[in-house]
């Protein structure tokens, strides 16, 4: 059975011994990871250093407040363990502050919300359904009860955002703060654009880069860092740390920013995630996460053209980051019954809206695979064994099951051959 890494083996056996229900549920959870394929563009493995982190002592640590300005005792490490993933962030992004301590990347949306806004204000992002997030004003979020949320859109032809749009939606609604950040949008953002048209009504431009922080960090993409009054983003997408967020700003707003996560939307801050964060942050500066960050999307790029030769519909026909969407119509099936047969042949990934369409695409990501160490010539393979999967029925499902297996035994996501 695959192990995930060296520490988590040793503390698996420790809960085999003590409570085999829930050893054998993780297992089972890291066995199904390295055996079917995982293209949920938002996933990846992190590293056995950042699981140690997890699972280390300060789990145990209560450390309410900042570095220097706890509420409880005790905080030596734990203000050591902050100020290093504080400096490491600020260095990586080229930021004046960072804030660490956001338990995800929706509580650092609602942190620089906080930070700039007050409920009832107007607030202009990418609607929901060209790509927007549910903290980006969907009614059963936060977001859509407090704020006043308008939408823009993706132009129909080319499904890239239409920034003339955005400008006459802003000039017409004055909004307070402009979002730009997608759950889906395979392009660069044009971040210098989203300021003009910040600056043009006055308003504060946050960037959500939940999605391409990571290869912001490896420098295969634009950074918002220059531009944006507020940077959002999560730790745990391309950028391959634990799960959590964080918040990058200037100087001049770093003390709302740090007031806005605590005591305004969180309590005590999760120090192993934070020290998690720091040994993230530190791989994210070494050589090889460049050379990661760059294989993530030439493999999306090479994904994206395979999958077009095989007939599918591919959102602003390619991609510049780890994502793509992809319509699979002409295939003759929609995006959940797709879904769903790629899931029988055990290819994990997503549906997504599709804009100006019926039914729901596919949303995929390069992260976890390039991770795997997998690279172009496996690109093409897995786009050959999606349109498998879609056209035939039957029998022709177990052999792409069985390629689906060769694949993950070759790149096994740890290093540990199944
Ligand atoms: C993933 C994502 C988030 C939220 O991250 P969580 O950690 O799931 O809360 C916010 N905004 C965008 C654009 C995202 O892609």
């Amino acid at each position: 059975m695959p192990v995930v890494s060296a520490s988590s083996a040793t503390s698996t056996d420790t809960l085999l011994r003590q409570d085999p229900e829930m050893a054998e549920i993780i297992l089972g959870e890291a066995t199904r990871q390295a055996t079917t394929l995982q293209l949920i563009a938002a996933e990846n493995f992190t590293s056995p250093a950042v699981l140690a982190a997890l699972g280390s002592a300060l789990a145990n640590k209560y450390a309410e407040g900042y570095p220097g300005a706890r509420h409880h005792g005790g905080c030596e490490f734990a203000d050591a363990a902050e100020r290093v993933a504080i400096a490491r962030a600020t260095a990586l992004f080229g930021a004046e502050h960072a804030n660490v301590q956001p338990h995800s990347g929706s509580s650092a949306v609602l942190a620089a919300y906080a930070a700039l806004l007050k409920p009832g204000d107007t607030v202009l992002a990418m609607g929901l359904p060209y790509g927007g997030h549910l903290t980006h004003g969907a009614p059963v979020n936060f977001s859509g009860r407090w704020f006043d949320f308008v939408g823009y859109g993706v132009e129909p032809a080319t499904g890239l955002i239409d920034y003339a749009q955005v400008r006459r939606l802003a000039r017409a609604h004055r909004p307070k703060a402009l979002v730009c950040g997608s759950i889906s949008y395979p392009r660069h953002i044009d971040y210098a654009a989203f300021r003009d048209i910040a600056d043009d009504v006055g308003a504060y431009l946050i960037a959500d880069a939940a999605h391409p922080i990571g290869l912001v960090a490896g420098g295969a993409a634009p950074s918002p860092v220059p531009y944006a009054d507020v940077v959002c983003a999560t730790t745990h997408k391309v950028l391959r740390g634990p799960r959590g967020g964080m918040v990058l700003c200037g100087v001049e707003l770093a003390e709302r920013v740090d007031r806005a996560v605590f005591p305004f939307t969180q309590g005590g801050a999760q120090m192993h995630t934070i020290a998690a964060k720091a040994v993230a942050f530190g791989e994210a500066a070494a050589p090889a996460f460049t050379a990661y960050a760059h294989q993530v999307v030439a493999n999306a790029r090479a994904l994206a053209k395979a999958l077009a030769a095989e007939g599918f519909l591919i959102t602003t026909d390619g991609t510049d980051t780890h994502l793509i969407t992809a319509d699979p119509s002409p295939l003759g099936v929609d995006g959940r019954t797709a879904r769903g047969r790629l899931a029988a042949a055990g290819v994990v990934l997503d549906t997504c809206a599709l804009p100006y369409a019926d039914g729901r695409g596919l949303r995929l990501g390069t992260a976890a695979v390039t991770t795997q160490g997998m690279s172009e010539a496996e690109m093409t393979r897995i786009a050959t064994l999606f349109a498998s999967a879609l056209r035939e029925g039957g029998d022709e499902a177990r052999d792409v099951r069985d390629g689906v297996r060769e694949l993950v035994r070759l790149f096994p996501p740890y290093g540990t051959v199944s």
